[in-house]
């Protein structure tokens, strides 16, 4: 499957209406699901320090679940060790799971990544990936959470 992850080519594809999110609540009733930290990463954009997430170093076998809403994002087989700082996946599970946004913030060009059910961020992507995809989905830890498969 093609993904797109350079502005021109996110230009090219018909982008999801931010309005088309199944999850739909208002910032007062995000302030009150997520922790302040969570607040901060998933609704505003926030970033962790690298090195510090709690799945940063994490390779049990299992799903990442968005931590908002709980949408299935990654599966471990997807994650591999990029030594950036934070949890790197080389694909997503299914086909339209994330979202891609252009984000022109710091001086830099770069593609956002949001949880395709809520619009929680989740990081960016680049297209340095040292797998066969050739991606590198860069995921704050607080935007996700573990869930451990005993049968993988
Ligand atoms: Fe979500």
């Amino acid at each position: 499957m093609f993904i797109s992850c350079t502005a021109q080519e996110l230009e090219s594809q018909n982008k999801k209406d931010m309005k088309e999110y199944n999850v739909v609540k208002t910032e007062e009733e995000w302030r009150e699901s997520l922790t302040t930290e969570e607040y901060r990463i998933l609704r505003e954009k926030g970033t962790e320090y690298p090195f510090t997430g709690e799945y940063n170093d994490h390779f049990e076998k299992g799903t990442y679940n968005c931590a908002a809403c709980g949408y299935e994002l990654f599966d471990s087989s997807h994650k591999f060790k990029s030594h950036c700082g934070w949890p790197s996946f080389d694909n997503e599970l299914g086909g339209d799971k994330v979202l891609r946004v252009v984000d022109n913030s710091l001086g830099m060009e770069r593609i956002e990544i949001l949880c395709g059910n809520c619009g929680g961020h989740l990081g960016h992507i680049f297209k340095d990936g040292p797998t066969d995809t050739g991606l590198r989905y860069c995921v704050n830890s607080i935007s996700i959470k573990f869930t451990p498969d005993e049968s993988k």
